[in-house]
């Protein structure tokens, strides 16, 4: 099973937003270019909305089969680990691995010194095609990156035998992914992690490295975007040379978790991947379950009345719904307008404060990203939301479909001019 070149993971936390996503794609294959959609959702995800993945891939399949959609499709397991991959085995056949928690473990006994031995051929001053400062490979990379990363990579590897243990060996897809780490991974680490990874014998098919900045949920990059670009350059040149030296799959690439939204980062992606001829995955998650409330506020009416009152619930329990995302969350609470502010906005006032419209002056990030994590209220609801999902299919759809085609897809995989042109 390879997988394509671009491949876009579209979060969908209530699971009735598949075929207005795959409409974006389809508009972008009559583009020519073809991106494989990926229904990610995490065990936090599920846990907090109350679905199981067995809803995911139930959803992701009738989608498929109601726009005719003829290409690769895949339904990621995002996060897991020992504890939480068996529940996903059967539904899924894309596996991200989370390793962030065990980074800096001590190393499994004899694992060290073996790594270590396997990798003292490359010491010195290593020069990777593609990679304009060579890597100074010395004992202390090799014994950071051990004391670092091996354990972590050796937890991957017992939870891809079980995942191989059940699906067989191709029956599905791996992810590695290191992005809720405490600290960036450098180029140099990369290439190093890459080869434990290689060690392993774990088919990686998308690594999700940290990268340097802050990637808050909902909202634009913040942080020194130059830095990120010769970052993630330098990232793709690692993994080009890791794939031939260490034997890795032919089709192995980055994957960025972003959060959602990273705008700024477009174009500096697009242009890093073109001229290297590398592909992609992006992962977005709450971009659709925030163009869905768009959506019913747009239409107004009991629409505007519910995406009202999930902000009032929101700004009642900022600090619950704040806590499982402290570290991916920048919100001033003084910005945060009132509940009866916003019980009094019409259509265009709540549409304006929550859409991601860096230039409009009523765009308020601060409200966009309560409203981001405000997704446990709506679960709460039950059939008021769901129901009213229904009612205003329409809009929602529209909002859907156009957020992920015009703000997502032209500018990384279609248009250079793409972001510029908002
Ligand atoms: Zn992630």
């Amino acid at each position: 099973m390879p997988l394509e070149k671009y491949s876009l993971g579209i979060g969908d936390r209530f699971g009735r937003e598949g075929r207005a996503q795959l409409r974006a794609l389809e508009a972008a294959r009559r583009q020519g270019v073809r991106i494989t959609p990926v229904w990610n959702k995490s065990n936090r995800e599920h846990t907090i909305i109350g679905t199981s993945p067995e809803d995911t891939r139930r959803s992701a399949d009738q989608a498929v089969r109601a726009c005719g959609w003829t290409d690769a499709y895949y339904v990621d397991a995002d996060h897991i680990g020992p504890a939480t991959v068996d529940k996903f085995i059967g539904s899924c056949d894309f596996f991200t691995i989370d390793i962030a928690d065990l980074i800096g473990q001590p190393p499994p006994a004899g694992e060290e010194s073996a790594f270590l031995r396997a990798m003292s051929g490359l010491k010195g001053t290593l020069r990777l095609p593609g990679l304009e400062t060579p890597i100074e490979v010395t004992d202390s990379l090799l014994a950071g990156v051990a004391a670092k990363y091996l354990s972590a990579v050796a937890e991957a590897g017992r939870v891809q035998a079980r995942i191989a243990e059940k699906k067989g060996t191709g029956g599905s897809l791996t992810e590695i992914s290191l992005d809720e780490a405490g600290a960036a991974q450098t180029p140099d680490e990369l290439f190093f992690i890459l080869a434990a990874i290689a060690r392993q014998g774990i088919p990686v098919r998308t690594i999700a490295p940290k990268f340097s900045g802050a990637f808050l949920k909902g909202i634009d990059y913040v942080g020194d975007v130059e830095k990120f670009a010769r970052e993630f350059d330098a990232d793709l040149a690692v993994l080009e040379a890791a794939k031939q030296r260490f034997g890795l799959p032919g089709d192995l690439k980055l994957s960025v978790h972003s959060g959602s939204d990273k705008f700024s980062l477009y174009p500096v992606m697009r242009r890093a991947i073109l001229r290297r001829d590398a592909g992609l995955h992006l992962k977005t998650a709450g971009t659709t379950w925030l163009e869905e409330v768009i959506g019913l506020a747009s239409a107004g009416g009991e629409g505007l009345r519910l995406a009202q009152d999930i902000y009032a619930q929101a700004l009642a329990r900022f600090d619950e719904l704040a806590r499982p995302y402290l570290a991916v969350i920048s919100i001033d609470p003084s910005a945060l307008p009132s509940a009866g502010e916003v019980a009094a906005w019409d259509p265009r006032a709540f549409v304006g404060a929550l859409q991601h419209d860096p230039i409009c002056p009523w765009f308020n990030p601060h409200f966009r990203q309560l409203v981001h994590i405000a997704f446990r209220i709506a679960a709460e609801m039950g059939e008021r939301f769901t129901d009213l999902l229904e009612t205003y299919r329409e809009p929602i759809e529209t909002h859907v479909t156009e957020n992920l085609f015009d703000r997502h897809i032209v500018p990384l995989f279609l248009d250079d001019s793409g972001s510029e042109r908002r």
